[in-house]
């Protein structure tokens, strides 16, 4: 018993070795990986149905690993998060979709609002909304363009102060959004004094929304609040037929997911906006 105890602790160790070395490895790549230009931004379309054409994207980071391959945010950001390195490749993030969305307007492209998250990091960060002046001078990007999209943990904390910074946001043009709304916490009380334009209903709630007459009941809810407070309503995660009519039988006004398109290269956008052919 003594001989497998050890031997299960060696197993153990170096079962943990493993993983603290692949984090410090994951680690030291990930502060070169911007430079390295490894990091590369994905856009996922956001369909009108009323207009029956995208109108906005929904910048998607994404991890080109030289060994691991493409590495989705979820393999990354909590890292990112932990260590703080959220912040530069945020800002990194930031100018990048900026001046891509200012040179597709350039190229002739219908305008495209910019949807971009935010960490919790970088909202809070002293120098943020100057920085964000900046990069909008630099790419002269149309504030209205732009859309930030905020979760309710990170607008609930501390909510006076940020209620403050979101009110300079909107004087300065831009848009904000409640995202993966009615999966955190807010409070209602508060959603009538946020300064924001769009909730967007988490995918959690489209899943099941034609079989399952809670989330179905949850996802009309939303509709309704929202418009009852002047708000517009995008929908995420849509894959099917039946759950888009349903949607738009509810008077969700926008969509986003798989039945039009996965988050794609800036090259395949340009081709689906141009051609129009997310239908
Ligand atoms: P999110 O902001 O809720 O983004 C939507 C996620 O749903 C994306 O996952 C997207 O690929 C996925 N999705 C879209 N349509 C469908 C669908 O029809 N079906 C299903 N099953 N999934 C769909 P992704 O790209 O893996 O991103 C995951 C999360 O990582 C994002 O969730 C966001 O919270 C975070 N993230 C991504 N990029 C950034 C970034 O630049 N900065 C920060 N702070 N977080 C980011
Ligand atoms: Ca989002
Ligand atoms: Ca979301």
């Amino acid at each position: 018993a003594k001989e497998s105890g050890r031997n299960n602790y060696q197993l153990y160790t170096h079962a943990m070795n493993q993983s603290a070395l692949h984090r410090l490895s994951l680690e030291n790549r990930l502060c070169k990986a911007a430079e390295n230009e490894e990091l590369i931004i994905y856009y996922q379309p956001q369909v009108s149905l009323e207009l029956g054409r995208v109108v906005g994207v929904e910048a998607l980071l994404r991890w080109r690993h030289p060994e691991e391959g493409l590495l989705p945010p979820s393999k990354f950001i909590p890292l990112a998060e932990e260590t703080g390195l959220i912040v530069p490749i945020g800002y990194w993030l930031l100018r990048k979709a900026c001046s891509q969305n200012q040179e597709w307007f350039k190229m002739g492209l219908p305008p495209l609002r910019l949807g971009i998250n935010l960490s919790a990091h970088q909202f809070k960060q002293q120098g943020f909304i100057n920085s964000l002046r900046d990069i909008l001078a630099e790419t002269e990007l149309d504030p209205s363009s732009l859309d930030l999209e905020l979760t309710e943990s990170i607008v609930m904390e501390d909510v006076d102060e940020n209620i403050d910074k979101m009110r300079q946001l909107r004087d300065m043009g831009i848009n904000l959004s409640i995202d993966d709304f009615g999966t955190g916490y807010s409070s209602l009380s508060y959603l009538k004094c946020l300064p924001i334009n769009v909730l967007k209903i988490h995918q959690s709630f489209v899943r099941d929304i034609t079989t399952n007459p809670n989330d179905f009941a949850i996802a009309m809810s939303i509709i309704t609040l929202a418009h009852s407070l002047n708000l517009k309503v995008i929908a995420e995660g849509v894959e099917t037929m039946e759950q888009m009519e349903l949607l738009r039988s509810s008077g969700c006004d926008e969509m986003q997911g798989y039945l039009f398109n996965k988050p794609i290269p800036p090259e395949e956008l340009e081709i689906v906006v141009n051609n129009n052919n997310c239908f």
